[in-house]
Protein backbone atom coordinates (compact mmCIF):
# COMPACT_ATOMS: atom_id res chain seq x y z
CA UNK A 1 0.00 0.00 0.00
CA UNK A 2 1.44 3.26 -0.54
CA UNK A 3 0.98 6.46 1.11
CA UNK A 4 1.48 9.84 0.46
CA UNK A 5 0.66 13.62 1.65
CA UNK A 6 -0.78 14.22 -1.85
CA UNK A 7 -5.07 14.93 -1.70
CA UNK A 8 -7.30 13.15 -3.77
CA UNK A 9 -7.87 14.93 -6.97
CA UNK A 10 -10.81 16.76 -6.87
CA UNK A 11 -13.47 15.27 -8.38
CA UNK A 12 -17.15 15.47 -9.17
CA UNK A 13 -20.25 13.46 -9.17
CA UNK A 14 -23.15 13.80 -11.34
CA UNK A 15 -26.86 14.15 -9.83
CA UNK A 16 -28.74 11.79 -11.09
CA UNK A 17 -32.56 11.91 -10.32
CA UNK A 18 -34.47 9.72 -8.16
CA UNK A 19 -37.74 9.44 -9.67
CA UNK A 20 -38.54 6.33 -7.68
CA UNK A 21 -41.30 5.55 -5.38
CA UNK A 22 -41.69 7.18 -1.99
CA UNK A 23 -40.76 4.19 0.33
CA UNK A 24 -37.23 5.66 1.51
CA UNK A 25 -39.00 9.17 1.92
CA UNK A 26 -39.79 10.39 5.29
CA UNK A 27 -37.88 8.20 7.55
CA UNK A 28 -34.36 7.58 9.23
CA UNK A 29 -32.94 4.74 6.80
CA UNK A 30 -30.97 3.35 9.54
CA UNK A 31 -33.70 2.50 12.29
CA UNK A 32 -37.18 3.69 10.67
CA UNK A 33 -37.30 6.18 13.56
CA UNK A 34 -37.96 9.97 11.99
CA UNK A 35 -36.23 11.49 9.34
CA UNK A 36 -34.41 14.31 11.27
CA UNK A 37 -31.59 15.09 9.22
CA UNK A 38 -30.06 14.25 5.47
CA UNK A 39 -26.31 13.21 5.98
CA UNK A 40 -23.59 12.74 3.67
CA UNK A 41 -23.06 9.02 2.97
CA UNK A 42 -20.14 8.36 3.86
CA UNK A 43 -19.48 10.82 6.24
CA UNK A 44 -17.00 13.44 6.02
CA UNK A 45 -14.32 11.90 8.05
CA UNK A 46 -13.64 9.13 5.08
CA UNK A 47 -13.42 11.51 2.57
CA UNK A 48 -10.57 14.60 1.87
CA UNK A 49 -11.23 18.25 0.55
CA UNK A 50 -12.50 19.42 -1.79
CA UNK A 51 -15.46 16.96 -1.58
CA UNK A 52 -17.24 16.10 -4.45
CA UNK A 53 -20.06 17.37 -5.37
CA UNK A 54 -23.68 15.77 -5.07
CA UNK A 55 -22.43 12.92 -2.68
CA UNK A 56 -25.14 10.09 -1.61
CA UNK A 57 -26.71 11.27 0.96
CA UNK A 58 -29.23 9.18 3.94
CA UNK A 59 -32.01 10.18 5.82
CA UNK A 60 -31.49 9.62 9.50
CA UNK A 61 -32.80 10.64 12.70
CA UNK A 62 -30.72 12.13 15.60
CA UNK A 63 -30.27 9.10 17.75
CA UNK A 64 -28.28 6.60 14.45
CA UNK A 65 -26.81 10.18 13.26
CA UNK A 66 -24.89 11.51 16.66
CA UNK A 67 -24.25 7.59 17.12
CA UNK A 68 -22.07 6.63 14.33
CA UNK A 69 -19.67 9.31 14.74
CA UNK A 70 -17.74 7.68 17.26
CA UNK A 71 -17.55 4.00 15.17
CA UNK A 72 -16.37 6.42 12.19
CA UNK A 73 -13.64 7.68 13.40
CA UNK A 74 -12.71 4.86 14.99
CA UNK A 75 -12.49 3.20 11.48
CA UNK A 76 -11.28 6.27 9.47
CA UNK A 77 -8.37 6.28 11.85
CA UNK A 78 -7.79 2.18 12.39
CA UNK A 79 -7.63 2.58 8.53
CA UNK A 80 -5.31 4.73 8.67
CA UNK A 81 -2.97 3.55 10.87
CA UNK A 82 -3.53 0.14 9.53
CA UNK A 83 -1.98 1.39 6.11
CA UNK A 84 1.00 3.65 7.90
CA UNK A 85 2.02 0.52 9.68
CA UNK A 86 2.39 2.93 13.19
CA UNK A 87 -0.24 5.38 15.29
CA UNK A 88 1.77 8.59 14.94
CA UNK A 89 -0.75 11.21 14.16
CA UNK A 90 2.49 13.61 12.30
CA UNK A 91 3.17 10.81 9.99
CA UNK A 92 -0.60 9.91 8.78
CA UNK A 93 -0.81 10.60 5.04
CA UNK A 94 -4.49 12.12 5.73
CA UNK A 95 -4.75 15.60 7.47
CA UNK A 96 -8.14 14.90 8.72
CA UNK A 97 -7.49 12.03 10.49
CA UNK A 98 -4.09 12.89 12.08
CA UNK A 99 -6.32 16.36 13.54
CA UNK A 100 -8.48 13.42 14.89
CA UNK A 101 -6.29 11.25 16.41
CA UNK A 102 -3.97 13.55 17.64
CA UNK A 103 -7.27 15.49 19.48
CA UNK A 104 -8.61 11.93 20.79
CA UNK A 105 -6.49 10.29 22.84
CA UNK A 106 -8.68 7.99 24.36
CA UNK A 107 -9.08 6.88 20.26
CA UNK A 108 -5.34 6.80 19.72
CA UNK A 109 -4.98 4.41 23.06
CA UNK A 110 -8.09 2.02 21.49
CA UNK A 111 -5.68 1.78 18.50
CA UNK A 112 -3.03 1.43 19.95
CA UNK A 113 -4.16 -1.67 21.65
CA UNK A 114 -5.19 -3.31 18.45
CA UNK A 115 -1.75 -2.91 17.37
CA UNK A 116 1.18 -5.91 18.25
CA UNK A 117 3.93 -7.27 16.39
CA UNK A 118 4.52 -10.86 14.98
CA UNK A 119 8.21 -12.20 14.22
CA UNK A 120 8.65 -8.58 12.72
CA UNK A 121 5.56 -8.04 11.24
CA UNK A 122 2.75 -5.62 12.30
CA UNK A 123 -0.15 -7.10 12.91
CA UNK A 124 -3.66 -5.40 14.07
CA UNK A 125 -6.79 -6.93 16.20
CA UNK A 126 -9.61 -4.33 15.52
CA UNK A 127 -12.96 -4.04 17.00
CA UNK A 128 -15.00 -6.36 14.53
CA UNK A 129 -18.25 -5.31 15.95
CA UNK A 130 -17.32 -1.53 15.08
CA UNK A 131 -16.42 -2.18 11.79
CA UNK A 132 -19.16 -4.09 11.18
CA UNK A 133 -21.60 -1.24 12.80
CA UNK A 134 -20.01 1.35 10.19
CA UNK A 135 -20.52 -1.54 7.27
CA UNK A 136 -23.92 -1.70 7.48
CA UNK A 137 -24.24 1.32 7.94
CA UNK A 138 -22.54 2.62 4.38
CA UNK A 139 -24.92 -0.02 2.79
CA UNK A 140 -28.70 1.02 4.40
CA UNK A 141 -27.66 3.96 3.23
CA UNK A 142 -26.67 3.36 -0.09
CA UNK A 143 -29.79 0.48 -1.09
CA UNK A 144 -31.85 3.14 -0.38
CA UNK A 145 -30.09 5.87 -1.64
CA UNK A 146 -29.35 3.66 -5.01
CA UNK A 147 -32.31 1.82 -5.27
CA UNK A 148 -35.09 3.20 -2.85
CA UNK A 149 -35.19 -0.15 -1.07
CA UNK A 150 -34.70 0.72 2.49
CA UNK A 151 -33.40 -2.37 4.34
CA UNK A 152 -34.30 -1.97 7.98
CA UNK A 153 -34.06 -5.63 9.18
CA UNK A 154 -30.33 -7.17 10.19
CA UNK A 155 -28.45 -8.08 6.85
CA UNK A 156 -28.22 -11.99 6.26
CA UNK A 157 -24.58 -11.30 5.73
CA UNK A 158 -21.60 -8.80 6.56
CA UNK A 159 -17.78 -9.46 5.43
CA UNK A 160 -14.97 -7.18 6.04
CA UNK A 161 -11.54 -7.57 4.97
CA UNK A 162 -8.05 -5.66 3.63
CA UNK A 163 -8.01 -6.07 -0.04
CA UNK A 164 -4.56 -6.97 0.14
CA UNK A 165 -5.41 -10.32 2.21
CA UNK A 166 -8.08 -10.96 -0.85
CA UNK A 167 -7.20 -14.08 -2.58
CA UNK A 168 -7.08 -13.59 -6.94
CA UNK A 169 -10.28 -15.68 -6.85
CA UNK A 170 -11.84 -13.51 -4.14
CA UNK A 171 -11.21 -10.43 -5.68
CA UNK A 172 -12.21 -11.18 -8.63
CA UNK A 173 -15.65 -12.13 -7.61
CA UNK A 174 -15.80 -9.14 -5.29
CA UNK A 175 -14.40 -7.01 -7.95
CA UNK A 176 -17.33 -8.56 -10.74
CA UNK A 177 -17.85 -8.15 -13.85
CA UNK A 178 -17.67 -5.72 -16.09
CA UNK A 179 -20.96 -4.63 -17.32
CA UNK A 180 -23.16 -3.74 -14.35
CA UNK A 181 -26.26 -4.68 -12.72
CA UNK A 182 -27.48 -8.54 -13.28
CA UNK A 183 -30.97 -7.30 -12.81
CA UNK A 184 -32.40 -4.42 -13.91
CA UNK A 185 -33.62 -2.00 -10.95
CA UNK A 186 -36.29 -0.40 -9.96
CA UNK A 187 -37.54 1.88 -12.62
CA UNK A 188 -36.81 5.65 -11.49
CA UNK A 189 -34.11 4.79 -9.30
CA UNK A 190 -30.58 6.18 -9.46
CA UNK A 191 -29.54 2.82 -10.27
CA UNK A 192 -31.59 2.97 -12.92
CA UNK A 193 -30.55 5.49 -14.15
CA UNK A 194 -26.96 5.18 -14.20
CA UNK A 195 -27.88 1.82 -16.24
CA UNK A 196 -29.99 3.60 -18.45
CA UNK A 197 -28.45 6.71 -19.60
CA UNK A 198 -24.79 4.68 -19.48
CA UNK A 199 -21.55 4.98 -18.16
CA UNK A 200 -20.21 8.21 -16.55
CA UNK A 201 -16.49 9.23 -15.07
CA UNK A 202 -18.16 8.38 -11.85
CA UNK A 203 -19.56 4.86 -12.93
CA UNK A 204 -16.97 2.28 -13.92
CA UNK A 205 -17.66 -1.29 -14.27
CA UNK A 206 -20.90 -1.07 -11.75
CA UNK A 207 -18.73 0.46 -9.41
CA UNK A 208 -19.52 4.18 -8.67
CA UNK A 209 -16.48 6.31 -7.50
CA UNK A 210 -17.50 9.28 -4.99
CA UNK A 211 -13.88 9.65 -4.45
CA UNK A 212 -10.63 8.24 -6.26
CA UNK A 213 -8.88 6.13 -3.66
CA UNK A 214 -10.92 7.16 -0.11
CA UNK A 215 -14.78 5.40 -1.37
CA UNK A 216 -16.18 3.51 -3.87
CA UNK A 217 -19.23 1.12 -4.03
CA UNK A 218 -21.42 -1.17 -6.11
CA UNK A 219 -25.41 -2.00 -5.26
CA UNK A 220 -26.52 -5.01 -7.46
CA UNK A 221 -29.64 -7.40 -6.91
CA UNK A 222 -28.03 -10.04 -8.33
CA UNK A 223 -28.56 -12.71 -4.95
CA UNK A 224 -31.08 -10.77 -2.92
CA UNK A 225 -29.33 -6.97 -2.09
CA UNK A 226 -26.24 -6.95 -1.91
CA UNK A 227 -23.50 -3.65 -1.45
CA UNK A 228 -19.64 -3.95 -1.90
CA UNK A 229 -17.87 -1.16 -0.64
CA UNK A 230 -13.63 -0.05 -0.63
CA UNK A 231 -12.72 2.31 2.20
CA UNK A 232 -9.30 4.53 1.26
CA UNK A 233 -8.71 0.98 -1.43
CA UNK A 234 -7.95 -0.41 1.57
CA UNK A 235 -10.38 -2.11 3.09
CA UNK A 236 -13.20 -3.94 1.24
CA UNK A 237 -16.59 -4.27 3.31
CA UNK A 238 -19.74 -6.56 1.68
CA UNK A 239 -23.40 -6.47 2.94
CA UNK A 240 -26.09 -8.65 1.75
CA UNK A 241 -29.96 -9.12 2.66
CA UNK A 242 -31.40 -12.15 0.47
ZN1 LIG B 1 -32.48 6.18 13.21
Amino acid sequence: MTTGSRGPPASKMRQWPDDGDTRNKGFCAHCGGPEQSRDHNPSKIFLDDPLPDNLPVASSCQACNAGFSDDEEYVACLMECAIAGHVEPARLARASVAKTLSSNQRLRREILAARREEDGTVVWDPNAERLKRIAIKLARGLVDFELNEPQLHAPDGVGIVPLILMSDDARRIFEGEPGGFALWPELGSRAFHRVLLGREDDFVNGWIVVQQDRFRYRVSQEDGMRVRMVLREYLALEVGWL
